[in-house]
């Protein structure tokens, strides 16, 4: 182990780290409470032999300086010719871990070294399984609120995240926008180049879609099959429609080649905006009902592009 050995007394010092030096371990001495404290942070030891009557600042003094500065545990073990009951209850109080009395026997100096060192390394072991649980639980709350396919947030996390933006920007009056954005005639691709490349063209299309919106406040997620859906936080309406010129711009120069669609000799996207200054009391369901009228409009519009929602768009027959 790596001891901060504390004493004032320079012979005690002396015989005490020989011995430990002895015992194979690397000892660091200190004489003084601000010495001791001044070395701690770059010795950084695994445990500290510390000495109570000093002057200046004593024994109790820097064991709770230690505690308060450094939150990692590392066993203190106070070494002290007092046997007073007062003065050992001191001693563990002030963060102390166990309590020796001088001079002390070799024997038991030892034993105690050596049940401090266990308590250490169960803890450094805890610490360790901690970190790995902490690791394992980050991983899986990643996997918990990504689409496997294509990595954006599943529909799930949308789901919530729309509900926490509706509740924040209803509280601060400021507009925001969805984006629900359907891929044109993807079935048309699938049949031509095959369900594996058609998986491509979506995890092309998010990885896209994630670059354009990457900023606070912007949320990019897969809303099933081949619809996406991007949550613009702080967007009016006419924001929200150069965002959906910047998509549909965007999927155009992927230049991914779809020979069999209607529109276009590449791939191609049409798009439902719709705009709200919430009140904080909408439901996800009901800006996506939104989205998703404006979508049908610029799917009957010709595709590859996109409608922004009116009111007036309920009045649509729903044909297919
Ligand atoms: P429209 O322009 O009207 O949107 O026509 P469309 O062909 O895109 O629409 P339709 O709803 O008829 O077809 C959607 C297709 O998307 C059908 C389905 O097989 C395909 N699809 C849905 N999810 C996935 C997926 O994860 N991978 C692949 N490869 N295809 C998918
Ligand atoms: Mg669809
Ligand atoms: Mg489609």
């Amino acid at each position: 182990m790596k001891i901060l050995l504390v004493d004032d007394v320079q012979m005690e010092r002396m015989q005490l780290a020989i011995r430990l030096k002895q015992l194979g371990h690397v000892v660091e001495m200190a004489e003084s409470g601000p010495d001791a404290l001044a070395l701690y942070p770059e010795f950084q030891p695994d445990l500290v032999l510390l000495d109570i009557t000093m002057p200046e600042m004593d024994g109790f003094e820097v064991s709770s300086k230690i505690r308060e500065l450094y939150p990692e545990w590392i066993p203190i073990i106070f070494l002290s010719g007092h046997d007073a009951p007062e003065i050992i209850a001191n001693a563990i109080e002030s963060g102390g871990d166990d309590y020796l009395i001088k001079p002390v026997d070799k024997l038991v100096l030892r034993a105690k070294l050596t049940a401090m060192q266990r308590i250490a390394f169960m803890r450094n072991q805890l610490n360790k399984k901690t970190a790995d649980l902490a690791r394992v639980n980050q991983e899986l709350e990643k996997l918990a609120s990504e689409d496997g396919l294509t990595k954006v947030n599943n529909r799930r996390n949308v789901d919530k995240k729309l509900k926490e933006m509706i509740s924040v920007y209803g509280r601060h009056g400021v507009p925001m926008s969805v984006i629900l954005l359907d891929v044109d005639f993807f079935k048309l691709y699938n049949d031509n180049y095959g369900h594996i490349e058609g998986d491509q063209c979506l995890i092309q299309i998010a990885a896209t879609l994630k670059e354009l919106f990457a900023r606070n406040g912007e949320v990019v997620g897969r809303y099933g099959g081949e619809e996406f859906v991007i949550i613009l936080g702080h967007s009016d309406a006419y924001q929200a429609e150069l965002h959906a010129q910047r998509v549909k711009e965007a999927i155009l120069a992927q230049a991914i080649s779809h020979e069999h669609s209607k529109v276009a000799n590449v791939v191609t996207v049409s798009q439902g905006v719709v705009t709200i200054q919430p009140s904080g009391r909408e439901t996800p369901d009901q800006f996506y009902h939104m989205a998703d009228r404006a979508l049908y409009q610029a799917k009957h519009s010709g595709r590859n592009c996109y409608a922004l929602y009116e009111p007036s768009m309920e009045q649509q027959d729903i044909q297919e």
